[in-house]
């Protein structure tokens, strides 16, 4: 068991290098692509990131002269059988990241299309020694680097680069899938504070509303960003640089003042109706609210948004009948 896990090490590290190489030393697409969206050299090597061929057999061909067993390689989940007992390769004609686990072993692969092909990515199978639901991409990097005992949860591949690049060195992410709880465990060993941010968009809003449950019932401390509609982490400190994204993870918000915002942003007419729309969605958050002072001084603010009184917000949370108000 555990020389047969060493084994998937080591195709796997072979893998990553070879890669490597395909993307640095022999002409090909994707390092101009890489290059175009801002990438250095030296990010390029810290990372390991890659080229795999656009040929059906190359990495079949490559393994195999190296000695390695195609049952084995198969196992990585690196190659396939077809129909004809024969073998292909997994990815091909993507760019690839190597995804390590904590202790810095390449465990799978992630790829990228070049163009606009679907799927956009592909990750490696779960294998004997990948399990998507408690790895983080970036981690065994960002353990060596937290900042103020903060790890920045994001989305993509490219996010963790491009925030460590940026000297964000503490960025993390899932790998495509939801956050699970051992995320969150793992998350808890290694920081005291998550800042999450994820993607302007509706899937964004959507994955960090699934995230905090988790967090929340894992006992995680969070804090949340919001970034522009549209927008990701890389896109962010792109358009915006380093210093202005510092300024928003310092401005993350608690979950109450992110569901708010949103609730906000949702109901933005200063109509009427959309003000009694928001009222009414404040007064659901603040009734989540344990302490009865933060309650207290939200339904202030409720109040003073939306023009509707307090004591109709507190009707509204409370209900009519006064003990239990
Ligand atoms: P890029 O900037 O290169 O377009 P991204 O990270 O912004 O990449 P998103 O579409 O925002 O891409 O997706 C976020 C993350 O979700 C990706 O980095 C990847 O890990 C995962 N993901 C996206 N599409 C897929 C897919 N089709 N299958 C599996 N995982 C995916
Ligand atoms: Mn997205
Ligand atoms: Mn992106
Ligand atoms: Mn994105």
């Amino acid at each position: 068991q555990i020389k047969e896990k060493n084994l998937f090490y080591e195709i796997n590290r072979k893998v990553g290098l070879y890669f490597y190489h395909n993307l640095t030393k022999i002409p090909n697409p994707a390092l101009e692509y890489l290059t175009n969206r801002g990438i250095t050299p030296k990010t390029l090597a810290s990372f390991g990131l890659g080229y795999a061929n656009n040929s059906w057999d190359d990495l079949v061909l490559y393994l195999q002269k190296e000695g390695y067993q195609l049952e084995d390689i198969q196992k990585c989940g690196l190659i396939r059988a077809n129909k004809q007992n024969g073998y292909y390769d997994y990815f091909r004609n993507r760019i690839m990241f190597p995804i390590f686990n904590i202790r810095g072993e390449v465990v799978g692969f992630g790829g990228r299309v070049l163009d606009d092909a679907l799927p956009k990515y592909l990750n490696s199978p779960e294998t004997k020694i990948f399990n998507k639901s408690n790895t983080l991409y970036g981690l065994n990097f960002a353990r060596k680097n937290i900042s103020n005992g903060q790890i920045i949860l994001v989305e993509g591949y490219m996010d963790v680069i491009a925030l460590h690049q940026a000297g964000f060195k503490n960025a993390v992410a899932s790998l495509g899938t939801s956050l699970t709880k051992y995320h969150g465990q793992l998350l808890k060993k290694y920081c005291d504070e998550i800042i999450l941010c994820f993607d302007g968009d509706t899937a964004g809003i959507k994955a960090t509303m699934r995230s905090v449950d988790i967090l929340t019932e894992e006992k995680c401390q969070f804090r949340i960003m919001m970034l522009p509609q549209g927008k990701d982490p890389d896109d962010f400190i792109k358009l915006h640089g380093s210093d202005k994204f510092r300024e928003q993870i310092n401005k993350a918000m608690s979950l109450t003042d992110y569901k708010i915002l949103l609730a906000k942003n949702e109901h933005a007419n200063n109509t009427i109706y959309d003000n009694m729309k928001l009222a009414k969605r404040l007064s659901e958050i603040i009734r989540d609210i344990k302490s009865p002072i933060e309650q207290e001084a939200y339904i202030e603010k409720a109040s003073a948004e939306t023009g509707i009184s307090k004591e109709a917000i507190k009707k509204e949370i409370y209900g009519q009948n006064p003990k239990l108000s």
